[in-house]
């Protein structure tokens, strides 16, 4: 199994590239053949020094495999941080809903956790919904969010004891820190720190910087 995925690997590393576009490379395969795929791109990453943009569906296997992870929804970025961030700590609607449909290996802390389900279906790429992109299935959606277009956060999170697990950089697009606070347990209590610090670093112009929730 995986050979095509095997030869297409071998072709793109043949012109010896430091960067290598994986599209899709393992969502056609069988799980045990997902796994030696993965872990033979992860070999060739620490010998080769290689650096991999990873596109998938199956946000278990990005997590694994990513340093760094970029949530998308129709098109736009909705998230973006470090893969322990974003594991432990998603503040996006949608991103909490992708985590809380993986699997966990262990029945207790299976039976404790609770599944985000979301209604509708995703609207065409081609006719995409006004203001937020996700706002005809967020959960926490306002009328504010079929209007207006969210802008970006740049957040520094302090999470753990004393920020004991560091600074972390999160990018986020969303109106409701307050209401992410609120959402369901993902893979351990969702802890949005106190620490949490709102630091717009970057003001894209003055839509963004009047906006109601900026704090
Ligand atoms: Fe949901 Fe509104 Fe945040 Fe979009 S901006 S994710 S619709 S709460």
């Amino acid at each position: 199994g995986g050979q095509q995925q095997r030869v297409g690997i071998a072709r793109a590393l043949a012109v010896k590239p430091e960067f290598i576009v994986c599209d899709e490379p393992i969502s056609a395969l069988d799980v045990s053949i997902q796994s030696q795929v993965v872990n033979m791109l992860e070999d060739m990453q620490e010998e080769m020094g290689l650096t991999y943009l990873f596109i998938a569906h199956d946000i278990s296997v990005v997590r694994h495999i990513s340093h760094r992870i970029g949530v998308m929804y129709l098109g736009t970025m909705v998230e973006l941080a470090e893969s322990y961030e974003l594991n432990r700590h998603p503040l996006h609607p949608y991103t909490q809903t992708l985590l809380s449909a993986v699997p966990v290996p262990d029945p207790e802390v299976s039976r404790s956790r609770q599944r985000i389900v979301l209604e509708g279906d995703i609207p065409s790429p081609m006719n995409p919904p006004s203001g937020c992109r996700f706002h005809t299935r967020c959960p926490y959606a306002t009328e504010k969010c079929s209007q207006v277009v969210p802008f970006q956060l740049h957040l520094e999170c302090n999470h753990g004891e004393n920020g004991k697990h560091g600074q972390r950089n999160h990018l986020l697009n969303h109106f409701q820190l307050h209401d992410v606070k609120r959402s369901p347990t993902v893979s351990e209590p969702q802890t949005v720190s106190r620490n949490l610090q709102t630091v717009f670093k970057k003001s894209n112009g003055p839509a963004e910087r009047n906006h109601p929730n900026q704090r």
